[in-house]
């Protein structure tokens, strides 16, 4: 078998384009799932489910399915992933080259707190603020300790454990639009946006509607990722992913 197959680490919506465009040009693609969302959306080509085992498997991984190339799509804040990633590719001389979009910045009428961490934006909430938290499941029980803090969490999959009784949980999947973040919020009577700094159209919704509503937002910011070359639009990676791969 010639070494000639692209993985894509996804879990994004970034990383599906990538692949059903690798995939329409006839390169032979496989795209990586962490396995944590139960119903996945899945993208063209060939797909895998689950961890590889730290960066010792994913070392096995890419000798045995004679991977040439590692994109990595992971979203922004999945630090371990791309970590991995990058040493596994250092270790086996796997070309690795990352997707990553732009993160959001604050606008003329924001009123952003910008922390490093889901403690750090817990601990920015002033008593009795009601929330609008959109950080996925990972970080709730941090934000659940607080007895005087209430509101909605939102994200794609139930939590494990029900939400203490300050807490309401809806289970909704991007895009939103502006008008309905601001019903919500509106509905809802939120005080606070707390959400992480993922970037990208189909969840800035809800900035545009913090800043018309005058809600403070905290931000968490990106976590470090090492360096690699980085692509933050669709067409120039799959210039340099033809060039690099052509014979
Ligand atoms: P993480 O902390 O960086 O990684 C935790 C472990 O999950 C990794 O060590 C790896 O297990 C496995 N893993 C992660 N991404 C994988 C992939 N694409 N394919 C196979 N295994 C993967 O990751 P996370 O923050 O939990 O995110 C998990 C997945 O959800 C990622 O694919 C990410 O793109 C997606 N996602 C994350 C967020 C977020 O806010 N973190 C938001 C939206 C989507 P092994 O060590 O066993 O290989």
């Amino acid at each position: 078998m010639p070494r000639d197959r692209i993985l894509i680490l996804g879990g994004t919506r970034d990383a599906r384009e990538i692949a059903d465009a690798l995939a329409a040009s006839g390169r032979p693609v496989v795209s990586s799932l962490a396995g944590v969302t139960a119903q996945p959306l899945l993208p063209a080509g060939e797909v895998r489910i689950g961890g590889f085992g730290g960066v010792s498997g994913l070392k096995s991984y890419l000798e045995s399915a004679q991977i040439a190339l590692l994109i990595d799509a992971t979203h922004p804040f999945a630090a371990r992933m791309s970590a991995q990633a990058f040493e596994a590719c250092r270790d086996t001389g796997v070309l690795l080259l990352r997707f990553e979009r732009a993160p959001w910045s604050a606008q003329p009428g924001d009123d952003w707190t910008t922390v490093k961490s889901a403690a750090e934006a817990v601990a920015a909430l002033p008593p009795g603020a009601r929330v609008l938290l959109t950080t996925g499941r990972k970080d709730l029980d941090t934000f659940f300790q607080r007895a005087d803090v209430s509101g909605i969490a939102r994200m794609i999959e139930l939590p494990p454990a029900n939400p203490p009784g300050n807490w309401t949980v809806l289970r909704e999947r991007p895009p939103f639009t502006v008008a309905g973040e601001t019903t919500l919020m509106v509905e809802k009577a939120i005080t606070h946006l707390v959400t992480k700094n993922a970037g990208g159209s189909a969840t800035e919704a809800k900035l545009q509607a913090a800043r018309k509503l005058g809600i403070p937002v905290v931000m968490i910011a990106r976590p470090a990722k090492p360096e690699a070359p980085c692509f933050g639009a669709l067409d120039n990676l799959m210039v340099v992913v033809e060039g690099v791969l052509s014979p």
